[in-house]
């Protein structure tokens, strides 16, 4: 058995960026920028009000209070959209709304809650004085040209896409979703809901691995479920090979005489086959056909979840240009025993994680932890990390990686 370390690094250290594209705005979120965005205009793009109300001069505002207000002309009305037609005189308001352009001769805008309209809106008394500048929104003051909006690197969010269509860009250079194809090999399952046969049972990894990548934003492909038959399974990894980025199967990596997987991927890829001294998912097959990573994930369903997250995750997420590879991992106290024992391997529990009122993470196992009963990953969003050895009694903590939200 190797460690899980070195399983880990030999995956990452094989797996190489893919090659930066230009791609439109909306095709682009949760991607990783491979250049600065830097700013081309001005944001706003001109002067203008935070506040509904009235831009007038803040000379004209001093030492006007509710009981004493100043009384201005109002000579014009500015929608967000208008374009200023007159000026702003000593002893006139413009009513404005907010996004509204400020009119020449404005400096300050007083909000509409402090004024009062009379002479069927022709007067306007203002009950507060304002400094210069008051509610004003400087052209330039979020973003100027040559601003950088942000840097490469950046994990691209609403935000992010936000500000790129405030600034007028179209593209993005980014690290482009790998394509990555699924399949599933074993003559033992059928997809669809069509009765049982002898010794069948339904597949599930191939949904949950491409719900995985849907997850990762990378760009599930579905190579489907493959037959126990050489042929077939080196047809599927070819075609896989050479449309895809990368390929996962699973199944057919163990000791078993039927495991062709193996046989087929001997033959036409460059694999290195691991036990990893990890549980579940200690046999994993990684290697290449051609310069395309595969990842030979083991049948188990919740062994090829757990391989899933430990390496195929990280190397897609290097392939995407990013640089923060791991689930987040907090500290947690275990609420019932995580009993074990001593193996050479770490273990990693199904559990649900929640956030206490004690400000502490708990974690209780989240169902039967078999490797086939992929329920507690279902009902569970966390592995414990439970490290060779007798286990961890109630009360102890424990190092525990977050799949999901708690
Ligand atoms: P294998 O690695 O092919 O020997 O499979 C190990 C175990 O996982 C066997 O019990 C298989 O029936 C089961 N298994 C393999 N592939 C799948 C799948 N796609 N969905 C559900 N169970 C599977
Ligand atoms: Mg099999």
């Amino acid at each position: 058995m190797i460690s899980l370390q070195e399983a880990r690094s030999h995956v990452l250290d094989t797996v190489a960026r893919l090659d930066a594209v230009v791609r439109p705005r909306a095709e682009v979120l949760g991607c990783v920028t491979a250049s600065d965005l830097v700013a081309q205009e001005f944001i706003p793009p001109f002067h203008n009000t935070a506040m509904d109300g009235f831009a007038v001069q803040a000379a004209d505002t001093v030492d006007a209070t509710e009981s004493a207000p100043r009384k201005l002309k109002v000579v014009d009305t500015l929608a967000a959209g208008a374009n200023p037609r007159r000026e702003v005189r000593a002893g006139e308001a413009i009513r404005i709304m907010t996004g509204a352009p400020m009119p020449p001769g404005a400096d300050a805008v007083i909000m509409v809650e402090l004024t009062e309209t009379v002479a069927g809106g022709d007067t306007v008394m203002v009950h507060a004085q304002v400094p210069e500048g008051n509610h004003v929104r400087a052209a330039g003051d979020d973003l100027k040209p040559g601003d950088p909006v942000f840097h490469r690197g950046a994990v691209l969010t609403p935000g992010h896409l936000g500000v790129i269509a405030s600034v007028g860009a179209t593209g993005v250079e980014v690290y482009p979703r790998a394509r990555v194809g699924v399949m599933s090999t074993g003559d033992e399952l059928i997809d669809g809901p069509e009765p049982l046969g002898p010794g069948q049972i339904r597949d599930a990894n191939r949904h949950t691995l491409l719900a995985l990548l849907e997850q990762a934003n990378a760009e599930p492909v579905d190579l489907g479920l493959i037959r126990d038959d050489e042929d077939a399974i080196a047809a599927a990894l070819e075609h896989g090979a050479e449309s895809c980025d990368a390929v996962l199967t699973s199944g057919g990596v163990s000791m078993g005489d039927f495991d062709y997987v193996k046989a087929v991927l001997s033959r036409i890829g460059e694999m290195r086959w691991m036990q990893i001294a990890i549980k579940p998912a200690k046999p994993m097959a990684f290697g290449t056909i051609g310069s395309t990573p595969i990842f030979g994930l083991p049948g188990n369903p919740v062994s090829s979840m757990v391989s899933f997250e430990l390496f195929a995750r990280p190397a897609l997420l290097k392939m995407m240009g990013h640089t923060s590879l791991d689930r987040p991992t907090v500290q947690a106290i275990a609420d019932e025993d995580l009993r074990r024992g001593p193996d050479g391997k770490v273990h990693f529990a199904r559990v649900l994680a929640s956030y206490g009122e004690d400000g502490r993470y708990h974690i209780r196992f989240s169902g039967g932890q078999g490797s086939h009963q992929l329920a507690a990953m279902a009902n569970g969003n966390a592995l414990a990390i439970v490290s060779d050895g007798e286990g961890i009694e109630a009360g102890g903590t424990v190092q525990v990686m977050l799949l999901g939200p708690t």
